[in-house]
């Protein structure tokens, strides 16, 4: 069979897949047939040729829906190509779907969505993690080879650790945000899901790098990453103390645990690290977050995009369309970023929580100078089952591992790593500093041939 006929092949195993996993409720668009109809356009010598993607919908796609799970805005059209997928298309990917998300990326179950929970492809009772969670689940059903997901705060790391995938986030500044629907513009990133890490690595190369449109791009060069296990022996591994606390999760801690002996039996220099300023990161991270957030989301006022509601004057109409186009997650967000950059309130919380960032930084440079890599969980409890958390506190809470390395801008992964006795996916994380990402993949690569 020739490389084009595998390629279609693939495709018709795509609209099967989608069909058999319905229930999962992963894909909210199906864009197989332009992509059938645009194989003949793709070089079969293309890096990505071959590889079927599936893009989270708050990703922009010229002429598709972009919904970010929104009623705000349910009947939009991108009317533009983000950067990300010029370059997948352009590197000769397949792009079939987009999927599910937590309403405008806010959350970490895929349960605040105008297409109804997400559930997961192991024990479909679960969650399947969020915000990015379609793109997980799509990833772990087989449905398609890797899917782009939006990192904020653990958004592609937390449904890849629900999901038993592969997912990275890039340090801020790899990947252009140019059509990505802005959530917390200083902390997101494009981020990649896959079971292979090889897929990972060569849809990283094809997508980073500057980019004209976004200013926040780095124009440091990303090096072509081939892999070598003796720069891999070479790397030193640091486990924070504070990130295993007694509160943790058995059987994510028993994974960590494993995860050093096997690190220890095979020679790696593995440290105690001090992060003394973690237990700051989440009020930190929903303080700048939501801040950043009401301030982007104020573009969606019934004039510019997507619903309009009727009014007799214009701020009746802007109101009824935010109270109407917004679910109660985003709203609450709306409100509390509000709140801390109200005058009076501005100093004691948004300036107190920049200063706080500051000092999680810090403490990552300081333990950057000892060691290549921290190992921690990804997330301090395994999936729950759908409904199960109601108090907004307590899902904030899920996010403890993943915020300080998004308040910091370092690029992570998570790594599947195992199972509870339930059967249900734990995964485990690596941090590198900024723009290593290559001691990311060498371990990874490491853990992936060898661990088991
Ligand atoms: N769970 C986090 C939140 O709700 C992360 C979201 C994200 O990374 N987009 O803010």
């Amino acid at each position: 069979m020739s490389n084009t006929d595998l390629l279609k092949s693939k495709i018709d195993n795509f609209i099967n897949a989608k069909e058999k996993n319905k229930h999962l409720n992963c894909i909210t668009c199906d864009l197989s047939t332009a992509a059938l109809e645009n194989i003949k356009l793709l070089d079969e010598e293309a890096p990505l040729f071959g590889k079927t993607f599936a893009i989270k919908d708050n990703i922009h796609i010229k002429g598709s829906p972009t919904t970010c799970a929104s009623q705000i805005l349910n009947n939009h059209n991108s009317i533009y190509n983000a950067t990300v997928i010029d370059r997948i298309q352009g590197a000769g990917g397949s792009i079939l779907a987009k999927t599910n998300l937590d309403e405008f990326a806010m959350g970490s179950s895929n349960e605040h969505s105008i297409y109804g929970p997400c559930r997961n492809p192991i024990n479909d009772e679960y969650v399947c993690g969020g915000s990015s969670g379609g793109s997980a689940a799509a990833v772990s059903a087989d449905i398609v080879d890797i899917a782009l997901g939006s990192d904020t705060g653990g958004s592609v790391r937390q449904p890849a650790s629900f999901c038993g995938v592969i997912g990275f986030k890039p340090t801020y500044g790899r990947v252009s945000r140019f059509g990505l629907t802005a959530f917390a513009s200083s902390f997101d990133q494009i981020g990649i899901f896959s079971k292979s890490i090889e897929n990972v690595i060569s849809t990283f190369e094809s997508i980073s790098g500057y980019d004209e449109n976004d200013t926040t791009t780095s124009k440091i060069n990303v090096e072509n990453f081939i892999y070598s296990s003796d720069d891999a022996a070479k790397l030193t591994i640091g486990i924070p103390k504070q990130y295993v606390p007694d509160s943790i999760d058995p059987e994510i801690k028993d994974s960590l645990l494993s995860m050093k002996s096997f690190l220890k039996k095979h020679n790696f220099e593995i440290k105690e690290i001090d992060l003394p300023f973690t237990d700051k990161s989440i009020p930190t991270y929903y303080i700048l977050t939501t801040a950043e957030a009401a301030s982007n989301l104020s573009r969606y006022d019934g004039v510019r995009y997507g619903l309009r509601e009727k009014g007799s004057n214009v701020s009746e109409m802007y109101k009824r369309t935010r109270t109407n186009g917004f679910g109660e997650e985003v709203k609450r967000r709306i409100i509390l970023g509000t709140f801390v950059l109200s005058s009076g309130y501005y100093d004691d919380y948004y300036n107190k929580a920049l200063k706080i960032r500051r000092l999680i930084k810090n403490d990552f440079n300081r333990v950057f100078q000892d060691v290549d890599l921290i190992l921690t969980p990804t997330s301090p409890f395994p999936p729950f089952k759908i409904g199960e958390k109601k108090e907004p506190i307590e899902m904030y809470l899920s996010d403890i591992y993943t915020v300080p390395m998004s308040l910091a801008g370092l690029p992570a992964i998570n790594i599947p790593s195992g199972s509870t006795k339930l059967g249900l996916p734990i995964g485990l994380q690596l941090t590198a500093n900024q723009f290593k990402e290559n001691n990311i993949f060498n371990l990874t690569n490491f853990i992936m041939k060898n661990y088991s």
